[in-house]
C-alpha cells in the first residue's frame, strides 16, 4: 500500500483525504492519504521519517509552508514564491513544489480566462496572494495587488514582475479596467463580508474567490449580481490536489471524481461560516 499525506498543525477538518482517496479508487491504486500533525520542532525529523518509511508524497499546510523550505530541494517556482505546499518523496531527495500557484492558474484557464495579457487585480498579500501573483506574472498578466496593509502589497509588488501595490481604497479605480479579480484574503470565511465594494464590480470581470468555506461567498454573490463570471474557491483547491497527485504518481488525475467528492463534502458540511 502507498501512503500519501498532509503535514500541518493543527490541520482541522481537511478535504484532502477524501479528494485524494477518491482518485486512488478511480485509478485502482492501493493507497491511503493520512493527516500528520507533528510539533514544529519535530518537522525535520518527521520529513526524514516519512522518507525512511517510504511515504510517497506530502502536502504541506499552515504553519509549515515556509518552514519546510530549508528541508527540501526547491523547484524554481516554489523558490521564487517562498512557500511549499507539496513535497515529492518518490525520488532520491525530497523536492518541494507550489501547486497552490499551479492550481490557481488552472482554475482560471479551465474557466476560459486567457491569463496571458490579462489585467488582474489580486486582493491580499499573504501566502496565497503571493503564489497567485507570481504564477499570473509568469503567465503574462499585468497585476495590481491591493491589500488591507498597503505596505505588504507594495513589498510584494517589488518582487513580482509587471505588478503594482495598493491599499484596498484603490479597488474601484483598479477594477474599472480589469479583466480578472481574485480574492486571496480570508475575508468571507468567518463572516458574510467581502473585501471588495459591490459597486466596484462590473459585468466585464471574471471574479475568482479562493475562500471555499462557504463556497458561495458574499463577493461571488455580489459578482453574480453585477453580471460578472464567477469561479469559486473549490476549483483552486481541486487543481492544487490534481497537480500534487500527478507529480507523485506520474498518472493523469481523475479530475471529475476528485471534483465530485470535493463538492459533495463541501455541500455536506453544516453551517455556512467555519
Ligand atoms: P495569510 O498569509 O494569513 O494572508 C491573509 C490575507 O488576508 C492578508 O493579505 C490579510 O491582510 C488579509 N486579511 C485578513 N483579514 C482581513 C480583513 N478583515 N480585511 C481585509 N484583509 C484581510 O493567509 P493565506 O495563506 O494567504 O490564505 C488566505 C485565504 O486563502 C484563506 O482563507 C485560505 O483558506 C485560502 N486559501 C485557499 C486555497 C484554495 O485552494 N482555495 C489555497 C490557499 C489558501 P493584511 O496583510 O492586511 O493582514
Amino acid at each position: 500500500m502507498d501512503v500519501y499525506g498532509l503535514l500541518g498543525n493543527p490541520v482541522g477538518h481537511s478535504l484532502s483525504p477524501s479528494m485524494h482517496e477518491a482518485a486512488y479508487r478511480e485509478l485502482g491504486m492501493d493507497a491511503r492519504y493520512v493527516i500528520f500533525e507533528p510539533e514544529a520542532e519535530s518537522l525535520r525529523a518527521a520529513l526524514q521519517g516519512a522518507s525512511a518509511l517510504g511515504i510517497k508524497g506530502l502536502n504541506v499546510t499552515i504553519p509549515f509552508k515556509q518552514e519546510v523550505l530549508t528541508m527540501v530541494e526547491l523547484d524554481e517556482l516554489a523558490d521564487r514564491i517562498g512557500a511549499v505546499n507539496t513535497i515529492d518523496l518518490t525520488g532520491d531527495r525530497p523536492t518541494g513544489h507550489n501547486t497552490d500557484a499551479v492550481g490557481a492558474r488552472r482554475a482560471l484557464t479551465d474557466h476560459a480566462v486567457d491569463v496571458d495579457g490579462a489585467r488582474a487585480v489580486v486582493v491580499g498579500a499573504g501566502g496565497a496572494a503571493r503564489a497567485i501573483a507570481f504564477v499570473l506574472a509568469d503567465a503574462g498578466a499585468t497585476i495590481h495587488i491591493a491589500n488591507r496593509t498597503k505596505e505588504r502589497a507594495e513589498e510584494l509588488a517589488t518582487a513580482v514582475p509587471k505588478s503594482t501595490g495598493h491599499g484596498l481604497g484603490d479597488l474601484p479605480e483598479l477594477l474599472e479596467n480589469a479583466d480578472v479579480l481574485i480574492n486571496a484574503t480570508s475575508v468571507g470565511m468567518e463572516e458574510d463580508e467581502s473585501p471588495v465594494p459591490a459597486g466596484a464590480l462590473n459585468r466585464h470581470l471574471t471574479v475568482m474567490d479562493i475562500v471555499y468555506r462557504p463556497l458561495e461567498t458574499r463577493l461571488l454573490r455580489d459578482a453574480e449580481e453585477a453580471g460578472a463570471a464567477t469561479i469559486d474557491g473549490a476549483w483552486m483547491l481541486l487543481y492544487q490536489g490534481v497537480a500534487a497527485l500527478e507529480r507523485w504518481t506520474g498518472q493523469d488525475a481523475p479530475v471529475e471524481a476528485m471534483n465530485e467528492t470535493l463538492r459533495a463534502e463541501l455541500a455536506g458540511e453544516s453551517g455556512a461560516f467555519k
